[in-house]
């Protein structure tokens, strides 16, 4: 197939998957075809499949037990950049541009994780600096932060091609950098930006509706799912939604500080 005519049909299966993946978003996790026949969730790139008790505890002591390597030892973000910046452990090191590591206060009340850079943010080197990026500023702004204030990474470093989702493997290859972000970081909250970095990070086949809205623990740290600033973007109606979401952290963060 000519690489064109590959990209278009990348790009409608993505728009595809997008939509789907939207309808769930609102309609929960059965879609009604013309047909009346019931499509189950996606299990690769979207929706997982349930995990068993058995599978999550596998699932959370894995993404703190970090692989022997040098990078384990770094004692600053910097430091951890630094020794991790040339990754190709997954193919996305190969077609990135930018490592895209993570920005924002090295002691941050809270971090903010999205799925995996853009066009954007793989030519800058920063996460969220598209048009997503802007309205995150905002959202951040709407509750009396800067940008300057918060921590914001995402689950993987590397921009997957055509805008697709992080694949499973790729997310897991990631996880172990995240992780030793949070541990330096160690934010009073996370706060997860769209369905994929929740499921993958809450390690569950819920759809958005059953994450948002009630508060969530990680490892002893509060956790709140939100919309992704793209879908915002894509359906405005979503912003009240959001604001919900961000009252309830900003209610949850005075409580913290007393
Ligand atoms: N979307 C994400 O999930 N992360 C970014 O950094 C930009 C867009």
């Amino acid at each position: 197939m000519a690489t064109r005519d590959h990209n278009e049909l990348t790009d409608l299966l993505n728009q595809t998957r997008q939509f789907l993946m939207q309808q769930q978003d609102l309609f929960g996790d059965m879609i009604i075809a013309p047909s009346g026949a019931k499509l189950p969730a996606p299990n690769n790139s979207g929706a997982r499949a349930a995990v068993s008790p058995g599978e999550r505890e596998e699932a959370e002591a894995s993404v703190f037990s970090y692989p022997d390597e040098p990078w384990v030892t770094s004692a600053t973000l910097e430091e951890l950049n630094g020794a991790i910046c040339q990754c190709t452990k997954c193919a996305l090191g190969a077609t990135r541009m930018k490592f895209v590591f993570g920005v924002g206060n090295p002691r941050a009340e809270v971090m903010f994780i999205g799925e995996g850079p853009g066009a954007d943010e793989d030519a800058k080197g920063e996460p969220f600096v598209g048009r997503a990026g802007q309205l995150l500023n905002k959202i951040i702004g709407a509750t009396g932060m800067k940008r300057e204030d918060v921590y914001i990474c995402n689950i993987v470093k590397c921009r997957p091609p055509n805008n697709r989702a992080p694949m499973p493997a790729e997310e897991e290859t990631c996880t172990p950098y995240l992780m030793k972000q949070i541990e330096l970081v160690k934010p009073k909250f996370i706060i997860c930006l769209g369905r994929t970095a929740a499921q993958w990070i809450l390690q569950t086949a819920d759809g958005l509706a059953a994450m948002r809205g009630r508060m969530h623990d990680f490892h002893g740290i509060k956790l709140i799912v939100t919309y992704h600033p793209a879908a915002l973007l894509r359906n405005p109606e979503w912003k009240k939604p959001t604001w919900e979401d961000m009252k309830m952290f900003m209610k949850a963060l005075e409580e913290t500080r007393g």
